[in-house]
């Protein structure tokens, strides 16, 4: 929108001092040849008269010869007069007295009653006029001059470079203009946008206070009126999924704890007794599982769950992954690989970034292929460190990477009961990553596997006060 706001702004502006430019510099061109022109035209109008009543070039009187030397030194020129035959019977220079003289520009003024020409090599003008016949004057005198135009040539070059040089500051002008209003008209709409921005991250206390002018402010009051309510919908289905995963807790935990003692009671249970209280117990260890990523993420979104940032060695806090998922691992017949390249210290959450980074690597492990291997990095910069953990296995589709950070999505939902998956690992573990400032991307390719890259500041981070 900027770019075409600069860009509307710069064109006509400079489109338009590009057409003054050429106005002003066709009109000195014009004007340049014209006051000569206009003058020599007034001046040889009244010459027929004066020949007809001195009866120059034949009569006594020499006012009218005066006159044509005084014209001739004035314009730095020459000049001739010439009889219908073209024999000259008046030169400023005194050489072709009483010679034909046979010029294009004379031949073209018999033609055309007038002839103005301009030879820029020689920067001089040739002006050449029958004079109009008046009572008493010979008919079809010609009035020839070709006189010095280097000084008004000279002047006429400086007077184009002065409009070019003004419409190229103007330009310039413009141009800086059209940048400074592009970026201050749309402003309040980047503003705007930033805090939609944050809004779509999941900050739904955020407001836009943009109020730069009415149109600017009326759409902000109706985007925070749309904010209110859907925070409002957030807080009732955050607190509807808090309220119920709290009250089947207890059933559950009840249930868990008589399943147990059954199985554990010593009694000897009829068989089929004893399968179906064990499929009961390990439903009831899933469903205690949902319950509790359910009511972690519920607890991060009401911002309950604060983080306790602490100085933590990364380094151990992959060791103790690796030891957790190592079981995990063997069953699957997957090869888990650790690289560290250093000690690396930073402050954390260690149980959530445990939790964050766990998820990851178990599903590397669940999500890939028998004999397959997973490879787990640890690396860090002055301000962050990364962790990126790669599998063998099937990989994502393109279509799928966007949506598998979404609350119980699953892609192949089959494959990911099959593998105990609740959908909610990956939310979670993006809800710490980002509740430590960090972030999370992931690369995959169908049937070559992926790559989770992680990335968190090695320092807490100031804007959030710690909260998660
Ligand atoms: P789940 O509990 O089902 O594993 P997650 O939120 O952890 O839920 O993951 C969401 C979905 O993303 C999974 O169901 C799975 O389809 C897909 N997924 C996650 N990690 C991988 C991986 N390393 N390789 C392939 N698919 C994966």
């Amino acid at each position: 929108m900027s770019f075409i706001l600069f860009l509307g702004i710069a064109f006509c502006g400079i489109v338009s001092c590009v057409l003054l430019s050429y106005i002003l510099i066709s009109y000195n061109d014009r004007h340049l040849f014209d006051v000569t022109r206009k003058q020599l035209s007034d001046y040889s109008e009244g010459l027929s008269y004066d020949i007809a009543r001195t009866g120059f070039p034949s009569g006594s009187d020499t006012t009218v010869a005066e006159q044509l030397y005084l014209l001739a030194e004035n314009y730095h020129g020459r000049v001739l007069i010439l009889d219908g035959s073209l024999q000259v019977c008046f030169d400023s220079y005194r050489t072709k007295n009483g010679k034909t003289v046979v010029a294009p520009e004379i031949l073209e003024a018999v033609a055309e009653k007038t002839h103005f020409s301009y030879d820029e090599e020689s920067k001089s003008a040739t002006y050449v006029r029958v004079l109009p016949s008046v009572t008493g004057s010979k008919e079809n005198t010609i009035f020839f001059m070709r006189y010095d135009m280097s000084s008004e040539w000279s002047r006429y070059q400086t007077s184009r470079r002065y409009i070019m040089m003004i419409a190229l500051c103007l330009s310039i002008i413009i141009f800086t203009l059209a940048i400074v209003l592009a970026v201050v008209f749309t402003r309040p709409l980047r503003r705007i946008n930033r805090a939609l921005t944050e809004i779509g991250n999941g900050k739904f206390d955020e407001r836009v206070e943009v109020r730069s002018n009415r149109q600017v402010a009326d759409i902000s009051d109706s985007v925070n009126q749309i904010l209110e309510r859907t925070h409002e919908m957030v807080e009732n289905r955050q607190n509807f999924v808090s309220d119920v995963s709290h009250e089947l807790k207890t059933p559950m935990t009840s249930m868990k704890i008589l399943a147990d003692a059954l199985l554990n009671s010593g009694e000897e249970l009829p068989p089929m007794v004893h399968e179906f209280l064990t499929d009961i117990n390990s439903e009831i260890d899933r469903e205690n599982h949902i319950i509790s990523d359910l009511l972690a993420l519920a607890r991060m979104d009401r911002k309950t769950d604060t983080i306790q940032y602490a100085r933590t060695h990364i380094n151990e806090i992959l060791d103790v992954i690796l030891n957790r998922v190592a079981p995990l691992a063997e069953s699957k017949e997957v090869e888990v690989v650790c690289e560290s390249y250093r000690d690396i210290y930073a402050d954390v959450d260690e149980p959530k970034m445990i939790t964050a980074i766990t998820n990851i690597v178990e599903n590397a492990i669940l999500y890939n292929r028998p004999n397959g291997s997973v490879y787990v990095t640890l690396n860090a910069n002055m301000t962050y460190f990364f962790v990126t953990v790669r599998d063998t296995g099937n990989g994502i589709a393109e279509s799928e990477i966007a949506h598998i950070f979404e609350r119980f999505y699953r892609v192949d939902k089959d494959r990911s009961r099959e593998t105990g998956g609740t959908g909610l690992g990956l939310a979670i573990t993006k809800d710490i990553i980002n509740a430590h400032g960090g972030q999370i991307k992931v690369y995959s390719k169908i049937n070559e596997g992926t790559t989770f890259s992680v990335r968190v500041p090695l320092a807490k981070p100031v804007r959030n006060g710690g909260k998660a």
